[in-house]
This record gives structure tokens, C-alpha cells and sequence, in this order.
């Protein structure tokens, strides 16, 4: 047997002796998201994970901050990463003090945090959403209300068009993966393939979003993908989003607007780590319970703002 099989075949003894549920971000690399029993966005990882019932834990193969939501969500069940050091430059763009300092300048404000925060930022906001509902919560809030949006300047951007909010207060964070695609990159990708629609996700820079014929998050790509007639796409997002879409679009052809855009706190996951996590359990996710349960509030708000 080669090491590779033999990883394999561990890692899935293990994961049935301790009762794992093993989730994978759409931007894991791809030996990561085949031994994954689900493949999806933070938040979607995150719920499936608190519906689970008969899990005993939960190994979450992304960042740091999706982890912690998974925790949030069902704190009476251990959460663990396989490296510990994954953490996510945007949701560290924004401090506690920071955003107690421009709340203090709105006082009123509804403060509207995309989910890739941390627990301590989502406990001092109002509600969280993704990249795929926030058009959605910014306009749940009353037209009367300031709205700060954080931590991501683009999706705000993006948002404040979606919903007609030309008054928000964006946060001035990005995503550094993200904002390593340019224009140039998809008039170049876009003269390699003629024809192929640009997908980009909104976290890209605006001049970037301006080529494409969509706009969507991870699961809005894959819907927009399979549902399209078009047989090649021009991927604008991290490049692991590329191996997902060829696994659930089969017989279409996906290129990266370029292959820059590789996150390197995503790739610090690789197999043996998950197999030395399901063996030594020696990453939980410790959270303050209070911290967590105040984070919990603006989560169930932005569900209950969905109807979901
Ligand atoms: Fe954070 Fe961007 Fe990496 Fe996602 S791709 S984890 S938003 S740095």
C-alpha cells in the first residue's frame, strides 16, 4: 500500500473510533476536500454541523474563524482544527477597539459583520451574514439606521449597490487572496477562453467584479455553474474553489482568473495534519463561553432575518 493509502485508510479509522464529522471549506486543497464528508462555505459547514446530531466531534479543515462559529453554533461539542495557525488576514482587520472607536462615532448604527470575523467581533455586532445573504440583511435594516459594515471593503461595496445603501459606513478590510486578482488577469484569461462567463466572488476588487457576468458566492458559483448552459467558466476566487467545481460540474471546464489567488492559510491543512488531529486531538477551539454566547445572538438574528 502507498503512504498516501495508508494515510487514507487511518484517517478513516480514526474518524469512525472518534465519532468525527470531518468538514472541508471550498478552499481546501483537493486531497483535503475528497476525505471530507461535506464540502461548502463557512456557514453552510457551520449549520450542517449544528443540525448533526450524532457526531461526537467535529474536525473543521479551513480557518480559525470558521471553526469558532461552528463552536458558536454548538458549543456542547468539541470543535478542532487541524493547524491551529490558520487564521484569516481579513477577519484580523478589524479589533475589538476599532470597532468600539467607530461605533462610538454612529452611535445608533446597526453594525452588519460578514461572518469572517472572530468570536470577539461578532459578539460587539448587531448581525452577521455571508456573502450570499448580506444584500439580504443590509436591507432587513430600517432605512432609518446607519448601517456599518465590516470587515470587508469590497462585499460591502458590492452590498451597498445590491441594496440601494449608497449611506454605509464600509470598514476598510479586504481580503488579500481576493484582491490578487486584477483586471488584466481576466482580460487575459477571457482572450485564453473566448466565450467563458467571468464568475467572480464579491470579495474582489470592484474594477474586477465590473467584467463579470456573475457575481456569487462559493455555493452561488456552483449553482450559477451547473445551471449555466456554458461549458468553460473564468473562476475569479481562491483556486481550490476550481477542484469543487469540477467534482460537481462534471464535464465543464473551470480556469482561474489567475493562479495567484491561493490562499496560504487555507493550504496549511494537508491530510497528515487531519490524520495527526483525529489522533491527538490536540487543537480544540477554546472560546470564552460568554463571548460565545453573545456571538451566538447576531448569528440567530441573521437567521431569523432569512427566515431560514
Ligand atoms: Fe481569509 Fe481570504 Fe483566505 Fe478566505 S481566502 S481565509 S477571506 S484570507
Amino acid at each position: 500500500m502507498d503512504s498516501h493509502a495508508a494515510i487514507i485508510e487511518k484517517l478513516n479509522r480514526l474518524r469512525r473510533e472518534r465519532g468525527a464529522l470531518v468538514l472541508a471549506h471550498s478552499y481546501q486543497p483537493a486531497e483535503v476536500q475528497d476525505v471530507a464528508d461535506l464540502v461548502g462555505d463557512s456557514l453552510e459547514l457551520s449549520r450542517a454541523a449544528a443540525k448533526n446530531d450524532s457526531a461526537r466531534l467535529v474536525l473543521f479543515c479551513g480557518v480559525n474563524f470558521m471553526a469558532e462559529t461552528a463552536a458558536i453554533l454548538r458549543p456542547d461539542r468539541p470543535v478542532h482544527v487541524p493547524d491551529p495557525n490558520a487564521g484569516c488576514p481579513l477577519a484580523n482587520m478589524i479589533t475589538p477597539r476599532e470597532l468600539a472607536d467607530v461605533r462610538r462615532e454612529h452611535p445608533g448604527a446597526v453594525v452588519v459583520a460578514y461572518v469572517n470575523t472572530s468570536a470577539e467581533i461578532k459578539a460587539a455586532s448587531d448581525i452577521c451574514c455571508t456573502s450570499a445573504n448580506a444584500a439580504q440583511v443590509v436591507r432587513s435594516v430600517p432605512a432609518d439606521r446607519e448601517i456599518i459594515f465590516i470587515p470587508d471593503r469590497n462585499l460591502g461595496d458590492w452590498v451597498q449597490q445590491q441594496a440601494g445603501r449608497g449611506d454605509m459606513i464600509i470598514w476598510r478590510g479586504f481580503c488579500p487572496t481576493h484582491n490578487r486578482i486584477m483586471e488584466r488577469d481576466v482580460r487575459e484569461a477571457r482572450a485564453a477562453h473566448p466565450g467563458a462567463p467571468v464568475v467572480v466572488h464579491p470579495e474582489c476588487r470592484p474594477e474586477v467584479r465590473a467584467l463579470a457576468e456573475e457575481i456569487a458566492s462559493t455555493s452561488g458559483m456552483v449553482r450559477f455553474c451547473r445551471e449555466s448552459p456554458a461549458r468553460e467558466f473564468i473562476i475569479g476566487t481562491e483556486v481550490g474553489m476550481v477542484y469543487r467545481l469540477e467534482k460537481e460540474c462534471p464535464g465543464k471546464r473551470f480556469w482561474p482568473a489567475t493562479e495567484l489567488a491561493d490562499c496560504p492559510n487555507m493550504k496549511l491543512t494537508t491530510l497528515e495534519k487531519v490524520l495527526w488531529e483525529l489522533q491527538d486531538l490536540a487543537h480544540p477551539v477554546k472560546l470564552d463561553p460568554a463571548v460565545a454566547a453573545a456571538a451566538r445572538r447576531p448569528l440567530e438574528k441573521m437567521v431569523e432575518v432569512l427566515g431560514a
